[in-house]
């Protein structure tokens, strides 16, 4: 069939993003579904070398761009040249600060429909069909381009990054940035000096609600946090009582996260709360209150005092893993 799926991902220093690595993979199992090839495209000084990690993760080819990533316009134009050249069936973005940005830059440029936060991908009769969540989760919406390419960013963690044995040659191609004007010009980056994990990337979040009383007792959740290798998050009601940052919030004004397990301690289940992370693959809460609406959601949940439960699952884990 005609049209490949084209992929856009994002490198540091040579190492793929691992939600771009999703991206890949969801790209290349829509191109078996769909009968067609698979391309990816990658930009910046490191890009040759995210080239082999593209292959093994489902590119037949990559292109590399000549372009500085910092100035997102002459990136995504670089990547629309490279779109109106391939003439691909549908372009895939992670949807992450990087592909929230590149996305609609691109829809712009080519005017083709966007698909924004999808959650699955599909081919049906020859047709590309992208479902997104709507209404703070509650209902998925289908979408279908009706024009020559479909814009898609996926959902971190919505779907597994799979290194596929039988991954093509990677020719990687180099396309020179495009001449343009204005633009920002990258002079520094400085590494932020914590080394926390990126939550709407983690593979576990745990959570803290109001219920911890107070911003001294999310010691705890940071423990059970480490214990476990995962982000923390957080309610809309502990961020508006300043307890923890806005870069926290779960939820629908603040970060949706999908992560293979999520943790809820001491929230209520506030349906804007679960807009944030009701796609998570396995849901643990742990509240004093056996009526919380969370359990409705929850697979497995403990009814207890979150003072008394969490250190002792921290202990638990720890011990654990000390067993190896
Ligand atoms: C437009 C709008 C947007 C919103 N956006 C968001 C959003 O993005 N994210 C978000 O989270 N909220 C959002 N909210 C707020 C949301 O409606 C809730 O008010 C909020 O989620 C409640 O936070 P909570 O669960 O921490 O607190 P509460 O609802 O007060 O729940 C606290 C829970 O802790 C339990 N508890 C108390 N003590 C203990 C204990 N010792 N051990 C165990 N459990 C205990 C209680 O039983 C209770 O269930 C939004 C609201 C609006 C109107």
């Amino acid at each position: 069939m005609a049209g490949e799926i084209l992929v856009v991902a994002d490198q540091t220093d040579g190492t793929v993003k691992r939600p771009s690595l999703e991206a890949m993979t969801a790209g290349a199992t829509l191109a078996a579904a769909h009968g067609c090839g698979t391309l990816a495209v990658v930009a910046g000084p490191g890009a040759a070398d995210a080239a082999a990690a593209l292959g093994t993760h489902g590119a037949a080819a990559v292109v590399t761009l000549d372009v500085d990533t910092a100035d997102r316009a002459a990136w995504a134009e670089a990547v629309a040249g490279v779109v109106s050249e391939r003439k691909p069936a549908a372009v895939i973005l992670a949807h992450t600060a990087v592909g929230k940005e590149l996305g609609p830059r691109l829809a712009g440029l080519l005017e083709a429909p966007l698909a924004s936060d999808c959650i699955a991908l599909e081919a049906e009769g020859g047709a590309l069909i992208a479902r997104r969540p709507v209404f703070a989760g509650k209902a998925l919406v289908s979408v279908t381009g009706t024009g020559e390419v479909l814009i898609a960013t996926v959902r971190p963690n919505a779907f597994a990054a799979k290194e596929n044995a039988a991954a093509g040659t990677v020719e990687a191609g180099t396309v020179a940035p495009a001449t343009r004007g204005l633009g920002a010009v990258l002079k520094e980056i400085l590494a932020s000096a914590e080394k926390k994990i990126e939550l709407t990337e983690a593979g576990i979040v745990v959570s803290g609600g109001r219920g911890l009383k107070g911003p001294e007792h999310f010691g705890m959740i940071e423990d059970l946090a480490s214990a476990l290798g995962a982000a923390v998050g957080a309610s809309r009601a502990v961020v508006d009582a300043g307890w923890r940052p806005h870069s926290e919030q779960v939820g629908q004004t603040g970060k949706t996260v999908s992560p293979q397990l999520y943790i809820a301690v001491a929230i209520s289940g506030a349906i804007q709360h679960l807009a944030g992370m009701r796609t998570s693959k396995y849901i643990v809460a742990i509240n004093k209150d056996a009526e919380a609406p969370i359990f409705k959601l929850a697979d497995y949940g403990i009814v207890g005092d979150a003072f008394e439960v969490v250190p002792r699952l921290t202990e638990a884990v720890i011990a654990l893993k000390a067993q190896g």
